[in-house]
C-alpha cells in the first residue's frame, strides 16, 4: 500500500503538540511506515505546496489571514485531522476572546505592532470543515493514532466518550483530589485520556473540554466549598480549557 503523503501546519499556538507526537517514540517510528511527511515544521525543513492525503492541523483560527491559508490546505488536502485544544476548541487561547483588552495585558506598550493584530481564537472548523479532531493539551497521543488507524485502514470510527473524567479516575482507582484537600475539574472534564493527572497527584483542568451536560455552575460552587478556591480564581479555572464551550465567545 502507497505511504499516505502527510503534511503538519501550525496556526496560533505553542507547538506542543508537534513535539508531543515527535516524543512518542516507537510508536511514531511505526506510524512512518503508513505515512511520509512532507512538511513538518518541527522535524524537517521541507515545504510543500502540492496536494496531500492528510493534513494535520494545531493551533486556533484568530485572524483573516488564517481563514485563507486554512482554505488553501483544504483545497489540497483529502482529510483534515484538527488536533490539539487550540485547534478543536479554540483552547486556552480562547480565554482572550473574554477579556477587554487582552494585547495591552499581555504586550503592554508593544500591544499595537500589527503581527499582533488578532481577532477571537476559534477552532479550525469555523473556517474549513474539519474530518477528524483530537482533543487534549497537548493532544492525545493514542486518539491520534486510532485516528491515523481509521484513516489508513478504514477501521471502526474512533470513540470518543461523553461522560467525565471522574469516570475513568474512579475505574483506575485513583484517591480523588478532593479528599487530598485539592481541587479538580474531573465532574465536568471530557473523559478519553484515561485520567492520567489526578493519577499523578495533578488536578484535572479539562484539557480535552467538557462532558455531555456538565453542570459548570455547581462546579466553581464545588471549587470554593471543597477546593477552598477563591470564587474568581474559581471561576477562571473552570473555564481554562473551555472558554468556547459556553457558547458566549
Ligand atoms: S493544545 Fe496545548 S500543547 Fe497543543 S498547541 Fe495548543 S497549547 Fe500547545
Ligand atoms: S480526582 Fe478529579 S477526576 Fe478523580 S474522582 Fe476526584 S474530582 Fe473526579
Ligand atoms: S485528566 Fe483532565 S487535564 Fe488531564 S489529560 Fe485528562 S482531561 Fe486533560
Amino acid at each position: 500500500m502507497a505511504k499516505l503523503k502527510c503534511a503538519w501546519f501550525d496556526f496560533a499556538c505553542c507547538e506542543g503538540c508537534q513535539v508531543e507526537l515527535t516524543n512518542y517514540g516507537e510508536p511514531f517510528v511505526q506510524l512512518l511506515e503508513h505515512l511520509e511527511p512532507v512538511e513538518f515544521r518541527e522535524v524537517m525543513s521541507e515545504k510543500t505546496t502540492g496536494p496531500i492525503d492528510v493534513a494535520f492541523i494545531e493551533g486556533s483560527f484568530t485572524r483573516e489571514a488564517d481563514r485563507r491559508r486554512l482554505e488553501e490546505i483544504r483545497a489540497r488536502a483529502k482529510v483534515v485531522v484538527a488536533y490539539g485544544s487550540c485547534a478543536t476548541s479554540g483552547g486556552i487561547n480562547a480565554l482572550k476572546n473574554h477579556m477587554d483588552d487582552y494585547a495591552g495585558e499581555v504586550y503592554g506598550a508593544d500591544k499595537d505592532r500589527p503581527h499582533l493584530n488578532s481577532a477571537k481564537a476559534l477552532p479550525v472548523s469555523a473556517a474549513i470543515k474539519v474530518d477528524y479532531e483530537v482533543r487534549g493539551c497537548p493532544m492525545d497521543r493514542d486518539e491520534l493514532l486510532r485516528i491515523v488507524q481509521q484513516v489508513v485502514h478504514g477501521t471502526a470510527k474512533v470513540y470518543v466518550p461523553s461522560y467525565p473524567v471522574c469516570v475513568e479516575c474512579k475505574r483506575r482507582e485513583t484517591v480523588c483530589r478532593y479528599d487530598d484537600g485539592e481541587y479538580c475539574l474531573g465532574p465536568i472534564a471530557r473523559a478519553g485520556c484515561g485520567a492520567p493527572c489526578p493519577a499523578d497527584g495533578i488536578p484535572c483542568e479539562a484539557c480535552r473540554g467538557l462532558a455531555e451536560q456538565p453542570n459548570q455552575e455547581a462546579m466553581v460552587k464545588v471549587l470554593v466549598d471543597n477546593g477552598k478556591l477563591p470564587q474568581q480564581r474559581a471561576e477562571n479555572l473552570s473555564r481554562m480549557f473551555t472558554a468556547n464551550f459556553r457558547g458566549d465567545a
